[in-house]
């Protein structure tokens, strides 16, 4: 780190707002070297820090390139507008947080792509470190940029900034990636980029070909057993061990689900030995066992009892991200909250049963009531639940079943004489993903999804008991826009970075207008191609990255989606969507 750090960067600090968000210094951070690292990459995430020093990505691939002697990795999350402002004023670039070294002086930058409505927030983070935007416009000593996670599936919108995608999973890749770098100094820039384009499981816009995904065997020693504790509090502020990878369940909708398969599960005696030494190092009260359905784990109820026990009288708790109702169990229920009984989430994500058919839930009404008279039983009095509304093949009277359900839960509640939970429903819009059944079906019109939240709030008097929360139409129709464009959407995105657009993903900060205006200039119209139906015979433009998943199935589970057929969950019978024989495995539950 500089060593006069503090004093060249005083007035900006004591000018901003949190400048513990800029310092660096966070207990367990990995501070190496960066004078003597060979290779240096920069984990650069376009949030705020509060978000990317949680993201459980990042912190895999922290661990895994600060394992290696001569690697280094530094981390640099996108600053608040004040920071930036100042950072301008000041004429100083955006640094890497542990070095402090400017990101321009890295030899890679590597971007998570959590979210759509962060593109312009990588933009505006190359601006303020001096690189150019557009990578075909780079020279020679600027750092080249990676980028991976659930968008990568679609990187067309981004195509033109970023130098390398990594598609699927980044625990081997990245390190490959950097012996590339670190053997080959006598060839250009350009010539190292082509080299590393040629890696499977990496699309280089500038040398495009069809790229399937990598996948990882989940192993005991990739995964982090501490990481850097924010110096305030985070929106994830405990251990976090991923007990899975992959969901069996592949709900229609469900991008994770189908990107991820197949399904690997870490063995119990791992999972175990990784929570205890994770506590242990960072001093954290609560772990998270971390999984697209972490119940469905064979071992679960062992491992949670185990490590209740090793805990004891610690006050250390564990979470689970949410249950699945058709494996609920009241035992595990129990196990998770034993002092405290807070909110039990489910997430049925439709309210009648065709339409759970519909999106392949694998859930009966049955099922959800049941799951929920038990919580209320045992003592838990709030419960959260998940839908999604604008699913296709939609009718009014499935909208409507969301109310008829909670009024069927209250029902039975009284019958028992229980008292009626309180529900929280978070309700989102359907967006269609890419690599999904549902990847070709438009979105409602914003016309018609506000008429379905007005259907669904007019029946709110005859369930006082629920709260209704709805996700915002036009930020779920932009995303819908971006995660289906194109190339196209290069320059749109780029006019929005020069207006301005930073830090979308905090839905106070969109400019509607702002959108709507750029979308014009290029002669694009985002509500037209977010509830455009695509012609499943044509090629989109996504197909060149592959996530094993072959167009087939994806094909045939649209067309059952019609009709309410479901498919059973790969884990009972393989559907033989493609995966384990594409990547010559063989249905990998366990290492
Ligand atoms: S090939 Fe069969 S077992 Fe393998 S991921 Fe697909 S459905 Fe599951």
């Amino acid at each position: 780190m500089k060593d006069n750090f503090f004093e060249e960067y005083n007035s900006i600090l004591t000018s901003c707002e949190r400048p513990s968000r800029y310092i660096g210094g966070e207990f367990l951070s990995a501070n190496k070297d960066f004078k003597n690292s060979k290779v240096k990459i920069a984990l650069t995430f376009p949030d705020k820090y509060e978000i990317g020093i949680s993201n459980f990505g990042h912190k895999i691939l922290y661990h895994i390139v600060n394992s290696v002697p001569d690697y280094m990795a530094d981390r640099a999350y996108a600053p608040d507008k004040d920071f930036l402002d100042l950072l301008k004023e000041n004429a100083k670039l955006l640094y890497g947080l542990e070095s402090k070294e400017p990101l321009k002086n890295f030899d890679f930058l590597g971007f998570a792509l959590q979210y759509e409505m962060s593109y312009t927030t990588i933009l505006k983070m190359l601006e303020a470190s001096d690189i150019k935007i557009y990578s075909k416009e780079r020279k020679e000593d600027e750092p080249i940029l990676l980028a991976g996670g659930p968008c990568a599936y679609n990187p067309m919108p981004i195509s033109d900034f970023i130098d390398l995608f990594i598609i699927g999973d980044g625990e081997e890749v990245t390190l490959e990636l950097m012996k590339i770098q670190e053997e080959n100094s006598n060839l250009s820039r350009e010539e190292r980029i082509k080299k590393m384009s040629e890696l499977e499981g990496v699309f280089c816009p500038r040398y495009p070909k069809h790229t399937r995904k990598r996948i990882f065997q989940l192993d005991k020693k990739s995964h982090p057993t501490k990481s850097p504790i924010s110096h305030f509090t985070s929106v994830h502020d405990r251990a976090t061990i991923e007990i899975r990878r992959g969901c069996a369940r592949l709900c229609r909708f469900c991008q994770s689900a189908h990107t991820n398969l197949p399904v690997r599960e870490r063995n119990k005696e791992d999972i175990i030995n990784l929570a205890c030494e994770y506590v242990k190092n960072t001093g954290y009260d609560e772990y998270s066992l971390l999984s697209l359905s972490s119940n469905d784990h064979t071992n679960i109820e062992e491992i949670i009892e185990r490590l209740n026990k090793h805990f004891l009288g610690s006050g250390i708790n564990v979470s689970l991200p949410s249950q699945r109702a058709d494996k609920f169990s009241l035992k595990l229920a129990n196990l998770m909250q034993a002092e405290k009984k807070s909110t039990i989430t489910i997430a049925p994500e439709a309210g009648s049963q065709r339409m759970r058919d519909v999106i392949n839930k694998n859930l009966s009404e049955e099922q959800i009531v049941n799951a929920v008279v038990s919580c209320v039983e045992s003592g838990w009095d709030k419960i959260k639940f998940y839908f999604i509304i604008g699913l296709p093949f939609e009718k009014d009277e499935d909208v409507l079943a969301i109310a008829e359900l909670i009024k069927t839960i209250n029902k039975k509640c009284r019958e028992m004489n229980l008292k009626v939970p309180k529900i929280t429903c978070s309700i989102a819009v359907f967006v269609p993903k890419p690599h999904t059944p549902f990847a070709w079906h438009g979105q409602n019109t914003l016309e018609e999804i506000e008429r379905k939240i007005s259907l669904l709030l007019s029946k709110k008097p005859e369930i006082k008991n629920a709260k209704l929360n709805f996700h915002t139409p036009k930020v779920s129709q932009l995303e819908a826009f971006l995660t289906r464009g194109s190339e196209k959407l290069c320059d749109f995105i780029y006019e929005l970075y020069k207006n301005g657009s930073y830090l979308d993903s905090w839905e106070e900060n969109i400019d509607f207008e702002m959108y709507h205006k750029a979308a014009e200039k290029f002669n694009l119209d985002i509500e037209e191609l977010a509830t455009k139906t695509y012609d499943t015979d044509k090629t989109a433009h996504w197909e060149i990255i592959d996530c094993g998943v072959n167009k087939s199935w994806l094909i045939n589970e649209y067309k059952k989606a019609q009709l309410a057929a479901t498919t059973i969950p790969c884990e009972t019978k393989c559907s033989n969507c493609g995966v384990c024989p594409n990547f010559k495995v063989h249905k990998v539950l366990d290492n």
